[in-house]
C-alpha cells in the first residue's frame, strides 16, 4: 500500500516572474492549494513567487490549470517554470516569509486605485475603517509610490514606520481575509492620517509648524509619526472640511495625493481659475479636471462606452473628452482648456480623493503641484517652500511618497486608448520583449522626457519626467534612474541617447562611463512603435516638432524604412528655413514667414499684421542664415498654417497652435495642392501651394474652421500619396506611426483611415506614448540590436 501512495503522490517547485506581487497572488496559491488538499509553501522571492507543492497528481494538475488561467485580476504571469520533484512530506500549506536569495527581479505594480470593496467600506458608518482616507487592500491602493526597494514588504515602503494595530494584524496576517499581506494595510487607529493648514504660515502655531514640517518626509528616524496616530473618522472629516469651505470660497489648496501634490480649485469658477493660472506661471496649457463620479463627467462632457470604461478602470488615467457645447455658461470654466474643444478628466483614485470630492458639490481642477514645468512636489516641506505662494491651504497626509509620480494622460481614437503621458497607473510595467538585452540604460531626448532601463527581456520605460530644461527636472531624472537601477538591479553596461549634442539626457548617457550609442531621433520613435508590436521592419512616418537629422539639419516630417538595425530615409518634407531655431517653437508666426519667404507680397494682410521691423528682421535673418536652421518639420508646418489662417500667432506651449486649429476644424472634404519632387532616393513634399490656398480662403472670407479642416485634409492626403509611392518602389505595406503630431486626433483617425483603404496595415502606438516620452523605449530597443554582438 506505500508503495502506490508514493507513486500516486508528487511535489512541483514552480517558479512565476511577472506583475505577482502585491497583487494578492500569495493568498491566492494559499487557498487555491488548501482546497485541494496540497501541502506545500509560497512565498515571494526577487525573482517573483516562489510555489511548492505536493500532493495528488491529479489535484497538482488542477492546482496548475487554476494558476495559468484564475490568477487574480492585478497579476500579470510573464514566465512560469516548474520541475519535479521527491515529494519532501510536507505537512500543511503555508505562506512563508520572502527570502532576498538571487539576483533577480521583478516587476513592480503600478499604483492602483481605491477599489469598489474598499468604497464601500469607507462609506459604511459601521465599518472600523468609515471615512478612513488610506483604506486599502490587496487588490488596490498604492505601490510603486511607496516602495523603497524589492521584495514589496512593509519594510520595504514608506508604511514601515506605521505600526499596525492588533486588528490591522490580524487582517494582515489571515490568508482569507482580503487584506493578507495587504502591506499597506491601516486604519484609523494606527495608519497614516490627514490634517489641513492654512498657506499662511503667519496663523501657524507650534504644532501646525510640526505637523506640516515633519510629518511623512525622508530621513525620519524611527516611529515619529505619533503626532497624528489615532485620528478618528469626525477628527480626519474636520481636517477635509476645512480643505473643502477653501475650495467653495474660490481658494487654491493643494493637496497631498498619491504620486505628489496637486493643486485644486473650483472648476466652474472662472476667477479660481484664473487665479491659479495667474500664480502657477502657467498661461495655456491645459489643466486636468476630477470630477466625483462618471455621471458629473456627463454634465460636462461627451463621453462614449469604451473611454468610459478607461476612465473607470484601476489605472484611472486623465483622459482627453470632448466638451459638451450645450453647457453655456454652466459647464467648465473656460480657462480650464482655453482655445481646446478637449479637456483631460479623471475620477478619484485615492480614498482621500472620494472625501474630497463628497466635501464640495463641484468638479475640481487638478493640475501638478509645481511651478511651471518644473516636477510635481512631493514633500510637505518641499510644498510649503515651493507651493507657498500658490495655494491658500494645504491638506497634508503623513505616509511618504517615496516615488513621484504624475497622472497619466491619454485619449481614444482609431479603436484604442492612446497614452501621451504615461506615468501613475501604467508605470514601472515593463515592456516584455522579443529578445533577451545586455543590461542598459536609454536616456532618451528633452520633451516629455523618460528614461529605460533593460534587463533581459524587460524594458522598464520610466514614468513621465518632464522637459528636461531646469536643474530641478534634471535632478528628478537622475535620482529616478538611481532608484529604478536599484529596484530593478539593472547595472547598465551600454548607453543610448539621442543624436542632438545639446540635451542634458545625453551628458548623463555620456557621464555613465559605458558605451553610447547615439540614435536618430525619428528613428527611435519608429522603434518604439515596433518595440510595442513586436515589428521587424516597417514604413516608419513620424511626425513631431524638431529632431536632429543625421545632416545635421532639423527633421520633423520623416518617412523611413526601418529596421531595429538602421533606417533609411525615403521621404520628407521639404525644407524650410526656421528663423530662431528654437524661438520658432513659442512663436507660430516665425514658422509662416519662414514658410512663405520670400514670397512675402503675396501674403500683404498677414505681413501686416506685425511690426514692419520685426518683419524685416526676420527677413535678414532667413537671408543671412543667422540662427536660422532648415527644418523639415510637421509641427512647424501646422504652426504656420494656424498662423497664416489667424487662430494663433504666439504660444504659450509647443503644439498650442496646432491644437487650437485641430479644435477649430469644422467638417468640410475639401482640400488644397501640393507638390512631391521625385529626388530619387527620395519622396520630398513641398506644402507651399496648400499654405498659399489656405491662406486666400481664409482672406477670401471663408470661415476658419473650413479652412482648418481642409488644411488637415491636405497633409492626410499627401501623407497617403507618399505611402503609395514608397510601397511601388520598396514593396512596404506595413506602416508604423509615430511623433507629437499624432496627438492630433483628426490627424491620426483620417491618416489611420485612408492607409487602411489602400490596403496598408498601420501600427499605432497604444501604450507607448506617441510623442517624445516613448523615444527611450526606441532607444533601448535600437541599442539592444547594435550592442548585442559586442562585449
Ligand atoms: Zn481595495
Ligand atoms: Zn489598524
Ligand atoms: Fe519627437
Amino acid at each position: 500500500m506505500a508503495s502506490g501512495e508514493v507513486q500516486r503522490k508528487k511535489r512541483l517547485s514552480i517558479s512565476v516572474r511577472g506583475t505577482v506581487q502585491g497583487v494578492g497572488f500569495r493568498p491566492f496559491v494559499f487557498s487555491c492549494a488548501s482546497r485541494l488538499g496540497l501541502s506545500g509553501f509560497v512565498r515571494n522571492d526577487t525573482s517573483g513567487v516562489r510555489i511548492e507543492v505536493e500532493g495528488e497528481t491529479e489535484k497538482i494538475e488542477e492546482f496548475m490549470a487554476e494558476l495559468r488561467q484564475n490568477p487574480p485580476g492585478l497579476a500579470k504571469i510573464d514566465e512560469l517554470t516548474f520541475s519535479e520533484k521527491p515529494p519532501a512530506g510536507y505537512a500543511v500549506f503555508e505562506i512563508v516569509k520572502s527570502t532576498k536569495e538571487g539576483a533577480g527581479f521583478i516587476p513592480v505594480m503600478p499604483d492602483a486605485a481605491m477599489c469598489e470593496k474598499c468604497l464601500a467600506e469607507m462609506m459604511d458608518p459601521h465599518d472600523r475603517r468609515f471615512h478612513y482616507p488610506f483604506i486599502n487592500c490587496t487588490c488596490c491602493g498604492p505601490r510603486f509610490s511607496i516602495m523603497k526597494d524589492i521584495p514589496y514588504d512593509r519594510e520595504n515602503t514608506s508604511m514601515r514606520e506605521f505600526a499596525m494595530c492588533d486588528e490591522c494584524r490580524r487582517e494582515y496576517e489571515s490568508p482569507r481575509d482580503r487584506r493578507f499581506h495587504a502591506q499597506p494595510v491601516a486604519c484609523t487607529r494606527c495608519g497614516p492620517a490627514v490634517f489641513f493648514v492654512t498657506g499662511d504660515k503667519k496663523l501657524w502655531n507650534r504644532h501646525d509648524c510640526t505637523k506640516a514640517l515633519t510629518a511623512g518626509e525622508t530621513g525620519l528616524e524611527g516611529r515619529r509619526k505619533e503626532v497624528m496616530v489615532r485620528q478618528s473618522a469626525e477628527a480626519s472629516d474636520r481636517e477635509i472640511s476645512k480643505a473643502g469651505e477653501l475650495l467653495r470660497k474660490g481658494g487654491i489648496l493643494a493637496v497631498r495625493g498619491l504620486g505628489g501634490f496637486h493643486l485644486a480649485v473650483n472648476a466652474l469658477d472662472d476667477n479660481a481659475v484664473a487665479k491659479l493660472r495667474q500664480r502657477k506661471l502657467r498661461q495655456g496649457k491645459p489643466f486636468a479636471v476630477m470630477t466625483k463620479d462618471v455621471d458629473e463627467v456627463k454634465k460636462y462632457c461627451l463621453i462614449n462606452p469604451q473611454e468610459e470604461k478607461i476612465l473607470r478602470s484601476q489605472r484611472r488615467p486623465i483622459v482627453l473628452l470632448k466638451k459638451r457645447n450645450d453647457t453655456l455658461g454652466e459647464g467648465i470654466s473656460e480657462g480650464v482648456s482655453p482655445g481646446l474643444d478637449t479637456v483631460g478628466v479623471m475620477l478619484p483614485y485615492t480614498p482621500l480623493h472620494h472625501l474630497l470630492m463628497k466635501s464640495v458639490d463641484f468638479p475640481l481642477v487638478m493640475t501638478s503641484g509645481n511651478v511651471s514645468e518644473e516636477p510635481i512636489c512631493r514633500e510637505n516641506s518641499e510644498a510649503v517652500e515651493r507651493l507657498g505662494k500658490i495655494a491658500d491651504g494645504f491638506l497634508m497626509h503623513n505616509r511618504e511618497i517615496v516615488n513621484r509620480i504624475d497622472d497619466s494622460v491619454c485619449f481614444f481614437a482609431a479603436e484604442k486608448e492612446r497614452l501621451i503621458r504615461r506615468a501613475r497607473g501604467y508605470a514601472p510595467a515593463p515592456f516584455i520583449l522579443k529578445n533577451r538585452s545586455k543590461p542598459l540604460i536609454a536616456c532618451g531626448a528633452f520633451y516629455k522626457n523618460t528614461f529605460c532601463l533593460v534587463r533581459d527581456e524587460y524594458a522598464f520605460l520610466s514614468q513621465h519626467i518632464g522637459d528636461l530644461d531646469n536643474d530641478r527636472t534634471f535632478e528628478y531624472y537622475a535620482d529616478q534612474v538611481e532608484r529604478y537601477r536599484n529596484l530593478f538591479k539593472v547595472n547598465p553596461v551600454f548607453a543610448a541617447k539621442d543624436m542632438h549634442p545639446g540635451y542634458l539626457s545625453g551628458a548623463y548617457a555620456d557621464g555613465l562611463g559605458v558605451p553610447v550609442l547615439a540614435v536618430q531621433h525619428h528613428h527611435a520613435h519608429i522603434a518604439s512603435v515596433m518595440a510595442e508590436y513586436g515589428a521587424e521592419e516597417v514604413l516608419g512616418i513620424a511626425y513631431d516638432g524638431t529632431g536632429l537629422g543625421t545632416d545635421g539639419r532639423i527633421w520633423g516630417a520623416e518617412f523611413i524604412l526601418a529596421n531595429y538595425r538602421g533606417f533609411r530615409r525615403v521621404g520628407h518634407l521639404k525644407y524650410v528655413p526656421l528663423p530662431g531655431a528654437e524661438a520658432a517653437v513659442k512663436n507660430p508666426f516665425r514658422s509662416a514667414l519662414g514658410h512663405i519667404f520670400p514670397h512675402f507680397e503675396d501674403f500683404r494682410e498677414f505681413v501686416g499684421r506685425f511690426e514692419a521691423g520685426l518683419v524685416e528682421l526676420i527677413a535678414r535673418q532667413i537671408q543671412r542664415r543667422f540662427n536660422c536652421p532648415e527644418a523639415s518639420s510637421m509641427g512647424r508646418l501646422f504652426d504656420a498654417a494656424s498662423s497664416l489662417i489667424g487662430i494663433r500667432d504666439e504660444a504659450s506651449y509647443e503644439g498650442q497652435a496646432a491644437a487650437e486649429m485641430e479644435a477649430a476644424i469644422r467638417p468640410d472634404g475639401g482640400f488644397y495642392e501640393y507638390q512631391v519632387a521625385d529626388e530619387g532616393v527620395c519622396f520630398v513634399v513641398d506644402a507651399y501651394p496648400a499654405l498659399k490656398a489656405a491662406y486666400c480662403d481664409f482672406t477670401g472670407g471663408i470661415d476658419r474652421g473650413i479652412v482648418a479642416a481642409r488644411f488637415h485634409n491636405t497633409v492626410v492626403k499627401f501623407t497617403v500619396d507618399v505611402a503609395k509611392r514608397i510601397r511601388e518602389r520598396w514593396g512596404v505595406d506595413r506602416v508604423a506611426l509615430a511623433g507629437g503630431c499624432f496627438q492630433n486626433r483628426y490627424l491620426l483617425e483620417k491618416v489611420n483611415q485612408e492607409l487602411l483603404n489602400e490596403g496598408f496595415e498601420v501600427l499605432i502606438p497604444s501604450s507607448v506614448p506617441v510623442n517624445d516620452g516613448g523615444l527611450s523605449l526606441g532607444q533601448a530597443v535600437i541599442a539592444a540590436e547594435y550592442f548585442s554582438d559586442k562585449a
